[in-house]
C-alpha cells in the first residue's frame, strides 16, 4: 500500500453527519496514528516550502490542528479564523453564503499585516465558501495569500475554483 493509500484508508466516512445526505470526512483514525499523522502534515507543508510564507491561518476547527504543524514545517508563524463570536479582541468578518442561509468568520484584525505572504490550512475543503472568506479578511489586512492546504479535497463540489489568484493543494481527493 502506497502512503496515499494508507492515508485515504485512516479517513473515516461518516453517512447522514451532521445532517442527512452529508457524508460526513472524520479525520480522527488518521490523527490517531502516528506515520499517518506526520505524513499528512509533512504532505500538507511541502508545496509551499521556499515560498517565504509569514504566517499560517488555521480555520476553525479542525484546521487547528493541522495548522501549528504545517507553520512549524514552514518555519512561519500562525494564525486563527474562527465562527462569528468566538475571538475576545477587535475583528474583522466576512460573512458568506452556505446551501442554506449564511455563515460568519472572524479574525483579530492584527492576525497578518502589509507584505505577509499567508497559506490557508483546513482540513477538508468542500464548497471553498470558507476558505474564500478567510481569504479576503487577509487580503484586506494586506496580506497576500500565496495558498491553501487541504487535507482532504471532496472534488465533485469544485470549490477550488472559489480560490482564484492562489495555489490551492490537497493531499487526498474523494
Ligand atoms: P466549505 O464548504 O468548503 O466552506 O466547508 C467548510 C467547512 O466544513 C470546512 O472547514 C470543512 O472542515 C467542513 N466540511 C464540509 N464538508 C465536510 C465533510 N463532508 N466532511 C467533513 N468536513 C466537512
Amino acid at each position: 500500500m502506497s502512503s496515499i493509500q494508507y492515508l485515504h484508508s485512516k479517513i473515516r466516512d461518516v453517512p447522514d453527519f451532521p445532517k442527512p445526505g452529508i457524508v460526513f470526512k472524520d479525520i480522527t483514525p488518521l490523527l490517531q496514528d502516528r506515520d499517518a499523522l506526520r505524513f499528512a502534515c509533512t504532505r500538507m507543508a511541502e508545496p509551499f516550502k521556499g515560498l517565504g510564507i509569514d504566517v499560517v491561518i488555521g480555520i476553525e476547527s479542525r484546521g487547528f490542528i493541522f495548522g501549528p504543524s504545517v507553520a512549524l514545517e514552514l518555519e512561519a508563524g500562525f494564525g486563527i479564523a474562527r465562527k462569528a463570536g468566538k475571538l475576545p479582541w477587535d475583528t474583522l468578518s466576512e460573512t458568506y453564503d452556505l446551501e442554506y442561509g449564511t455563515a460568519t468568520i472572524e479574525m483579530h484584525r492584527d492576525t497578518v499585516g502589509p507584505g505577509q505572504k499567508i497559506l490557508l490550512i483546513d482540513d477538508v475543503i468542500a464548497t471553498g465558501g470558507t476558505a474564500a472568506a478567510t481569504a479576503k479578511l487577509a487580503t484586506r489586512m494586506g496580506a497576500e495569500v500565496l495558498g491553501a492546504s487541504f487535507l482532504v479535497e471532496l472534488g465533485f463540489l469544485n470549490g477550488k475554483n472559489r480560490l482564484d489568484n492562489m495555489r490551492v493543494e490537497a493531499v487526498l481527493e474523494f
